[in-house]
């Protein structure tokens, strides 16, 4: 297929299908090590006072979102590399 939007050597419906690809192997990745990290901060924020309990786990979710967000970006930009 040669019509339509070509991006360097690929057709359209190429690109979508290595986009699909890297989008599941970077939202598997992203999961997979968010919940590593989540288990970390799970462990250490045990040991934070009662009193900043509250504090310590929103932080902890929030950074835990942000893992995620910044994996699956990387991982998805890896995996597209790989793919193409
Ligand atoms: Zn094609």
């Amino acid at each position: 297929m040669t019509a339509g939007i070509a991006l360097g050597e690929m057709c359209a419906k190429c690109w979508k299908d290595v986009t699909s690809k890297a989008s599941r192997i970077g939202r598997l990745t992203a999961i997979v090590t968010t919940l590593l990290v989540a288990g970390y901060l799970v462990v250490t924020l045990r040991s934070v006072a009662p009193a900043w309990q509250t504090t310590a786990r929103t932080v902890g979710a929030v950074a835990a979102v942000a893992w995620y967000l910044l994996t699956y970006r990387i991982a998805k930009r890896i995996a597209r590399e790989w793919l193409q």
